[in-house]
């Protein structure tokens, strides 16, 4: 999609610090890190949101939850535990409109979601 800051990045209009990237998949280091490690993994084709999801994605989203775990592995914070978040929509607090799941670790995360 023409105007949206994470389809640049996946064709590197914009620089980022790419950690993983397949034929479906990019993963590059959040720009604000609310952790250790914040790293974003999205799809390579443009989704806006997770309430975009259908049943065609269900291989999709699998496939970015294990490329989620193993970068968890990578980064060293596979063990100690993790989190995955997806913000959908203004009051979900999704501030780019393309499907990202948040990694973050290397901290230990509060019980508090809000
Ligand atoms: P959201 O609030 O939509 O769930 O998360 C968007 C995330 O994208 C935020 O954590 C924000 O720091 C990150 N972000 C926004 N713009 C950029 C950018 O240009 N580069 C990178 N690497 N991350 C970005
Ligand atoms: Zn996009």
């Amino acid at each position: 999609m023409e105007d949206c800051l994470f389809c640049k990045i996946v064709a590197g209009k914009i620089p980022s610090q790419t950690v993983y990237q397949d034929d479906q998949v990019f993963a590059f280091r959040d720009i604000n890190p609310q952790a250790p490690v914040h790293v974003l993994i999205i799809p390579k084709t443009h989704i806006t949101a997770v309430s975009d999801i259908t049943k065609e994605h269900i291989p999709l989203l699998g496939h970015m939850v294990v490329i989620a775990n193993q970068i968890a592995q990578s980064e060293g914070i596979f063990e100690k535990g993790y989190r995955l978040a997806i913000n959908c929509g203004k009051e979900g607090g999704q501030a780019v409109a393309h499907l990202h799941i948040h990694l973050l670790g290397g901290r230990q995360m509060s019980g508090k979601l809000g």
